[in-house]
């Protein structure tokens, strides 16, 4: 096999939507740009976003809707390009688009309309991209040298958009770290998020049969709530709700859950206390059937309501508004959205994402220690900070 050595202005390493964006935004600077993606097709994290309808960004994007051991650094990218500035794009390729829910803005149709506007883009702006290319090695000298099995590609610039280790039959890899640390970059220790929770094995044989079951909560942990759906699974829990908290759940702690927000619970039982009505009946009113089942087989003894004492009505209360569980640990990498920590934001500079060490070296999206809530927040991120990489690569 012959090794050819292949010079270009800039090289992108992941075509996802960090990747694509920013080697649109150079492109349109007239850098030569080489995108090189191990994947067989670009974006496929993209094709299967939002249930393959793309939830490409929201309109509530605020730096508190993302975790970082440095809160601010974000702020910068997400300034400067904002939801608005990819809702523009979307409308100029006349993709439509609905809001879901809570800011969420989703393609009508499907999430390869977004695909192609990035494949048309990188076209309209003479950005090659290569799949099927697996890059394995890094050398620096004067320039960047990128190795992969057939070739040897050059740049001055190189940028680093390989994504989290979420979803391994997706494409991820751990290259992005490794070359961070190659470098001599700090990373914040990698870890799964937007993940569903598992139970221990007791909780487990408790409510393994509520699979299915879903019920409007509030879930806390520490100082962060989520107001949303939780979903009962055959392992664990999941549901919007239960995938907001896990990004910042660690390991062992107790998350609350209370399963009645709309209501002061104490109040109606005290409205009941001379009622025969059981326990369970009540309950129904106000909690699926079969949640209510399980729940007072183990949390709440069921009798008629007329037989508690106003302390067990505060106990029972109490567990319905504060329902303490300790998650033994999360589905993993498999069933992450997310990856949360990366490549510590103190290395790179939050106007560019160059490297504060090695110049020349870029690093965006989700490889960063920069992680969104769901609902369209991680691709806004994508977006922001391959569009500022974008311009100074
Ligand atoms: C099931 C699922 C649904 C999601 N839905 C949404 C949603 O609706 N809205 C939202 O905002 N976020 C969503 N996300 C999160 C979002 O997809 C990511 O945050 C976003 O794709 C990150 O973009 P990125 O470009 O940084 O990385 P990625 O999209 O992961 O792209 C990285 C690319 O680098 C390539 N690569 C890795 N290693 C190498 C290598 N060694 N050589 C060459 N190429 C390499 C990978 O193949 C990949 O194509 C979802 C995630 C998942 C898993």
């Amino acid at each position: 096999m012959s090794i050819l050595n292949l010079k270009t202005d800039v090289i992108i390493i992941g075509a996802g939507a960090a990747g694509l964006m920013c080697a649109i935004e150079a492109g349109k600077r007239g850098r030569q740009v080489i995108v090189l993606e191990r994947n067989d097709r670009i974006g496929k994290k993209i094709r299967i976003s939002g249930g393959g309808r793309c939830n490409f960004t929201n309109i509530f994007v605020r730096p508190e809707t993302y975790l970082s051991e440095n809160p601010h650094f974000a702020k910068s990218a997400l300034a400067r390009y904002t939801a608005e500035h990819f809702c523009e794009l979307v409308k100029r390729h006349r993709i439509s688009f609905h809001e879901k829910k809570l800011g969420q803005l989703f393609c009508d149709d499907s999430a390869q309309d977004v695909i192609d506007l990035l494949t048309k883009e990188c076209e309209q702006n003479g950005v090659k991209i290569l799949t099927s290319t697996t890059v394995n090695q890094i050398q620096k000298d004067d320039q960047f040298c990128v190795s992969t099995a057939s070739r040897l590609y050059e740049s001055k610039s190189l940028v680093i958009a390989t994504g989290g280790l979420s979803i391994p039959t997706l494409g991820a890899t751990d290259l992005g770290y490794k070359i961070a640390r190659q470098f001599g970059l700090h990373i914040i220790t990698p870890r799964p998020g937007l993940v569903p929770l598992v139970w221990g094995k007791e909780e487990q044989n408790i409510f393994q049969e509520l699979s299915g079951v879903s019920i409007n909560t509030v879930v806390y942990f520490q100082d962060q709530t989520f107001r949303e759906n939780i979903l009962f699974t055959h392992r664990g829990l999941s549901g919007p709700a239960i995938l907001q908290i896990s990004s910042y759940w660690e390991n062992g702690q107790p998350i609350a859950i209370d399963l009645l927000p709309e209501v002061n619970i104490l109040e109606i039982f005290k409205a009941h206390a001379s009622s025969k009505m059981e326990m369970k009946n009540l309950l129904i009113q106000y909690l699926p059937r079969r949640f209510v089942d399980v729940f007072c087989s183990h949390y709440i003894h069921n009798k008629p309501l007329n037989q508690y004492s106003p302390h067990e009505f505060d106990r029972a209360a109490q567990i319905i508004h504060h329902w303490e569980i300790v998650p033994a640990g999360t589905e993993g990498y498999s069933k992450a959205e997310v990856t949360v920590g990366g490549v510590d934001t103190n290395e790179l500079s939050s106007k560019t994402m160059e490297s504060n060490k090695i110049a020349g070296l870029y690093f965006i999206g989700e490889v960063v220690d920069v992680t969104g809530h769901l609902g369209g927040y991680n691709f806004q991120w994508a977006w922001a900070s391959g569009y500022v990489a974008g311009q100074y690569v």
